[in-house]
């Protein structure tokens, strides 16, 4: 386990913060409730991918899909 965040400024990290949007529609989204995350492997790093609602995730997933 690694606690690399406390209370102090918030100036970035790992961590889902109250600035997150919907990949898809870019909706905020109310990260107090349960939302789909999609995490993918770029190279050396984790890029999350959050989402509303599973609409989205799914619009998204396809729209992803047919690209490549
Ligand atoms: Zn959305």
């Amino acid at each position: 386990m690694v606690e690399s965040y406390r209370n102090g400024p918030d100036d970035g990290g790992p961590k889902v913060d109250t600035s997150t949007r919907c990949t898809n529609c870019g909706s905020h989204i109310d990260t107090s409730q349960w939302f789909p995350i999609v995490t993918e492997l770029e190279e050396e790093s984790v890029i999350l991918y959050t989402f509303c609602d599973d609409d989205c995730l799914d619009q998204w997933t396809s729209m992803n899909q047919s690209e490549s």
